[in-house]
């Protein structure tokens, strides 16, 4: 814990960034100086920038939707970039996402710096550019950020609401680093503030020593999950193990409410279709949607989940956001009408017809590292669908994609609630053989597609099998 003096004291004021590496065993405590504040966040591995924070595997692997004392912050290797070893706030947004030069605009009015100077009205995305740039990274490189101090909640049909003025003056978290981390922050306000005023509120950061992690550790043995990611940490810094054994915590229940969601037949008959392709569980299908045209992806056995990944073909570094998406249409679940969104905010397609009623965007796809920290260390060399996106982008070159554009994606027929109390379930059964789901393309897409080869997860009753996909012209 922070016992240790301050090594270093700043306060940084409402509406600007800044960013630093901090070395492994560096406590970084964030301190809400005048109630409300917000700290948007992001984390890569300074050595290999690609590695960097995940949401859904530091949501899926805690079953949380927010972020307290005990939860570890994951990277997509399945290694922890920092636990949170203090916090009076007791809710931390992790899916609310980012402000924009044009939200803040929308809200708030733009006031530039010509006019303005240091008052203008600074948003989230500039600032992380502008920070990332800094170390040769660029908007591939961002992804779903954590929002400290604020609060977003889900209600049972799916629906977010923005808790404003959450954080009081004083609340603090403290984040301990477990590896040598590139932290990127800034003071903008959450991008679902309701303030009447552009939010300036001055956030007091100080950095000290953590002792060293003992057996005992709150959030090592917080959950059996953030053992294991310790050990994926021990393994890449090589160390002795700790004395103990993972702690044996019982599972929350998979229990979910029945579905009550809104389904919508096609009109379209399959046998209209001027593309149809079965794609066997445990391969990808990576192809290129039209303007216009309608993309049918059918659950042909039933109870599998199809990992989808979005870019607009006129800009592949312009992406499916699972944040962006939920955040705009102010819920977590997608069904017919969901507009699905790129970072940038444009509309990529948009959901038509739909059998099933609900797919998730949290949950993020599997991946071996994943896999070793929310099953068992020895499932790492187990087939992913995260390996099937790489051998695609590997296998197509001419598309531009590396592991850089590889974000958080869709699963389709999948059900994960969100409770109100912020945890996180993973639920069965709302698919069934030849249920579907179907969207129109707003503009030329590009569609990659993991056919899930999970085996350890009843997200496919522990059996993969085959999808079909389909495309109609307009
Ligand atoms: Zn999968």
């Amino acid at each position: 814990m922070a016992s240790e003096a301050a090594l270093y004291d700043e306060e940084l004021a409402g509406g600007t960034h800044w960013s630093f590496v901090l070395r492994r065993g560096t406590i970084l405590r964030l301190i809400d100086v005048a109630g409300g504040a917000n700290v948007g966040m992001l984390f890569y591995n300074p050595s290999n920038p690609l590695e960097r924070y995940n949401m859904p595997d530091t949501l899926k692997c805690q079953h949380t939707f927010k972020l307290t004392r005990g939860n570890c912050l994951y990277s997509d290797m399945g290694r922890i970039f920092c636990s949170v070893v203090e916090d009076s706030v007791g809710w931390h947004d992790t899916v609310g996402g980012n402000s924009t030069r044009a939200s803040v605009a929308a809200r708030w009015g733009h006031r530039s710096y010509q006019e303005a100077r240091n008052e203008r009205t600074q948003n989230g995305h500039d600032s992380f550019l502008v920070e990332a740039g800094k170390y040769g990274l660029g908007r591939r490189d961002l992804a779903a950020n954590v929002n400290w101090f604020s609060k977003v909640s889900v209600a049972d049909d799916g629906a977010m609401t923005f808790h404003p003025n959450h954080s009081k003056p004083g609340d603090a978290v403290a984040l301990r680093f477990e590896m040598d981390t590139l932290v990127l922050l800034h003071t903008c306000a959450h991008p679902l503030d309701t303030s009447p005023t552009y939010p300036r509120r001055p956030v007091r950061y100080q950095l000290s020593q953590a002792e060293p992690v003992a057996p005992d550790d709150y959030c090592r043995n917080f959950r059996p999950e953030n053992w294991r990611g310790f050990e994926n940490n021990r393994l890449y810094h090589l160390e002795p193990p700790l004395p103990g054994a993972a702690p044996a915590l019982p599972r929350p229940s998979e229990d979910a409410p029945p579905l009550d969601a809104p389904t919508l037949e096609s009109a379209r008959s399959a046998d209209d279709a001027v593309y149809r392709q079965v794609v066997p569980a445990g391969e990808y299908w990576l192809h290129q949607v039209r303007q216009g045209q309608t993309l049918r992806i059918v659950d042909v056995e039933g109870n599998q989940a199809a990992d989808t990944l979005f870019y607009a073909a006129d800009d592949p570094f312009d992406r499916y956001s699972a944040v962006d998406t939920m955040r705009e249409q102010r819920n977590v679940y997608l069904s017919v009408g969901t507009p699905l969104r790129a970072s940038s905010g444009r509309i990529l397609l948009e959901i038509v017809a739909d059998t099933v009623g609900r797919h998730d965007t949290l949950g993020g796809a599997c991946a071996t590292e994943s896999n070793t920290v929310r099953y068992a260390l020895e499932k790492k060399t187990m087939h992913a669908c995260r390996d099937s996106w790489l051998l695609a982008v590997g296998e197509h070159p001419e598309v531009g994609l590396t592991k850089r554009d590889i974000a958080h994606n869709i699963n389709f027929f999948m059900n994960v609630p969100v409770t109100e109390d912020g945890g996180l379930k993973f639920a069965d059964g709302v698919s069934g053989p030849g249920k579907y789901v179907e969207m129109r393309a707003a503009m030329d897409v590009w569609v990659l597609i993991s056919n899930c080869p999970q085996l350890n997860n009843p997200c496919n009753a522990y059996n993969p099998t085959p999808i079909e996909v389909l495309i109609f012209d307009s």
